[in-house]
């Protein structure tokens, strides 16, 4: 054992044993000698043997750090306890300031190791649901040590920046005036129903969770035990809940409030016009004057590259809000159109309704599967979906689902396999699967729609119904699906495709292509994968 003794500075949580690390635990018992202010001796009493006890009371921080370090010095074990983590506002820095002045080394002072701890902007956060999530600061309000002017400095600066904000120390019984000149402070910047959750005494016996606003976080009971912590601008209230979003866009489509983006659309330009890359490339053309101070700027200025870029959003004031949420992120509605299984043609009528929807900042994406994608920046999604519907407008959504692909059955006149291709649609169209797998209907052997090269292909011939397993459309080795049955009847398709498709749901990995899963299984619905013979490489001399 060292003869140096060692300071353990260690952060001991909320203040509920659940809530203090092993290491801490591990660290108070290895401990001879205990120091700290009397509340929180008090607190961690049940973890305690038989250390000795230094209490001092609240103002006396540094002699409680020049004891630690002497008692240190003289070879013993010396824990120092903050709640919270001990580096937030905590003993940690005092300690090391001490040491320093003495003109402590590593390689010849006493050891030292900093045990962390949740620290009140996560314990109270998690108690308020997940109000941080996104950039966020801390700011002590206590001007003891620091002064007024600096604080308000940096509570102008989180204001303007929309930094979520913990304030920690915000009152006390001499203190009171500092937050009432922060509150007016952030409603320069930031709305006064932005949302602010006040947590008391966080995982302690008095513990009291109040959900208020800026406006009105003032009437409530704010004091040396609570952590104030300020929403930033798209911070929203559900259920008794304070949420900040991930970002400041979110895309969805039906029946989904998420829409995750494609990992090759992630990081591109397009989706994400706000980026850094995206506005040193829009830079020449000085489409966007950047520098908002204000976060209402800054979301406007959000908003304005979302429409710059093309993929569009309206204004903030234009949103229709949901009842329960109130969500100030800009959502953007996709939707897939079509004007029929079999039928390829919109009318003039549904195409001016697909442009009054897009709109200005909205955009229609034309797509090689028998379906113009729609995109609003809305909230209300079932308006859109509802006036489509009305104009006899087939609505699909988008993302890993089935889709139905229907040949125009030679313009409708070969008809016989329409009511199959439309039955499919209704029962399996839009439903959920683990990867988007297409099903091809095509109304005769031509097939020139291309239903053998679908997932799932379906070929009409006059007796019956040719099925196609596998095929994969895209890429060097793209190949047909495999034959799999000939002749099926009518009145069988539908259960051959739903034992199909229930066996991939069931069975597929998420995210893996039917073609896959196919192989991986070597059978399905009683269809065997048969192994594909990749064709010899030959290095043709040309006209050989
Ligand atoms: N080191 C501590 C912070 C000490 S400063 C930490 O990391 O959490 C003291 C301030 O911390 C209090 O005024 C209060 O704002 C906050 N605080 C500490 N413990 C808290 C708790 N259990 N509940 C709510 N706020 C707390």
């Amino acid at each position: 054992m060292s003869m140096k003794g060692k300071l353990l500075v260690i952060g001991f949580g909320p203040g509920s044993f659940e809530h203090i690390t092993q290491r801490a635990r591990e660290a108070i018992q290895e401990s001879d000698v205990i120091i700290g202010y009397n509340t929180y001796v008090d607190l961690i009493r049940g973890l305690l043997t038989n250390q000795e006890i230094v209490r001092t009371g609240m103002t006396e921080e540094v002699s409680r750090a020049r004891e630690a370090v002497r008692q240190a010095e003289l070879g013993k074990k010396v824990a120092v306890i903050s709640s919270g983590d001990a580096g937030v506002y905590g003993m940690a820095g005092l300690v090391y300031e001490v040491l320093i002045e003495k003109g402590w080394t590593e390689a010849a002072g006493v050891e030292i190791e900093v045990i962390p701890g949740i620290s009140a902007i996560n314990s109270c956060a998690s108690l308020l649901g997940a109000p941080v999530m996104h950039d966020a600061c801390t700011i002590s309000l206590s001007d003891h040590l620091t002064p007024w002017t600096v604080i308000e400095k940096r509570v102008e600066a989180a204001a303007s920046a929309d930094f979520v904000i913990a304030l920690y120390n915000p009152r006390s019984g001499r203190r009171t005036r500092q937050i009432v000149e922060t509150q007016r402070i952030l409603l320069k910047y930031r709305s006064p129903d932005t949302p602010v959750g006040l947590v008391k005494s966080a995982y302690r016996d008095r513990e009291h969770v109040v959900l208020t606003t800026l406006a009105s976080m003032l009437e409530h009971d704010i004091g040396m035990l609570t952590t104030v912590i300020i929403g930033n601008s798209t911070t929203f209230l559900y259920d008794g809940k304070m949420i900040t979003p991930r970002g400041y866009q979110r895309k969805y489509t039906l029946h989904t409030d998420e829409q995750a983006l494609k990992p090759h659309e992630r990081l591109r330009n397009e989706a994400e016009p706000w980026s850094l890359n995206a506005q040193e490339e829009g830079l020449e053309s000085e489409e966007v004057e950047a520098q908002a101070t204000n976060p209402a700027e800054l979301a406007a200025e959000a908003l304005q590259l979302l429409s710059v870029k093309g993929l569009a959003s309206a204004t903030q004031q234009a949103l229709p809000q949901q009842p329960a949420v109130r969500s100030k992120t800009v959502s953007i509605f996709e939707i897939g159109v079509s004007p029929g299984i079999a039928n390829k043609k919109f009318s003039a009528r549904q195409m001016g309704l697909l442009a009054e929807l897009a709109g200005e900042q909205g955009e229609l994406e034309y797509t090689p599967h028998h379906q113009v994608i729609l995109r609003v920046p809305t909230d209300d999604a079932q308006t859109i979906v509802a006036r489509l519907k009305q104009h006899s407008l087939l609505v699909f959504p988008i993302g890993d689902t089935v889709q139905i692909k229907a040949c125009d059955f030679c313009n409708l006149e070969k008809d016989e396999a329409i009511p199959v291709a439309e039955q499919l649609n209704l029962m399996f169209g839009g439903r959920q699967a683990p990867k988007e797998i297409k099903v091809g209907v095509n109304g005769c052997g031509m097939a020139c729609y291309g239903a053998v090269m679908e997932d799932i292909g379906i070929v009409y011939r006059k007796g019956g119904y040719d099925l196609f397993l596998g095929g994969k459309q895209i890429g060097r080795n793209a190949h047909a699906g495999q034959s799999a049955a000939e002749g099926i009847p009518a009145e069988r398709i539908v259960e051959t495709v739903e034992a199909v498709l229930q066996e991939f749901t069931e069975k597929g990995h998420p995210g893996e292509r039917f073609h896959k899963f196919f192989k991986r299984v070597g059978h399905v619905a009683g269809f065997n994968y048969k192994e594909y013979i990749a064709p010899v490489a030959v290095d043709a001399v040309c006209g050989d």
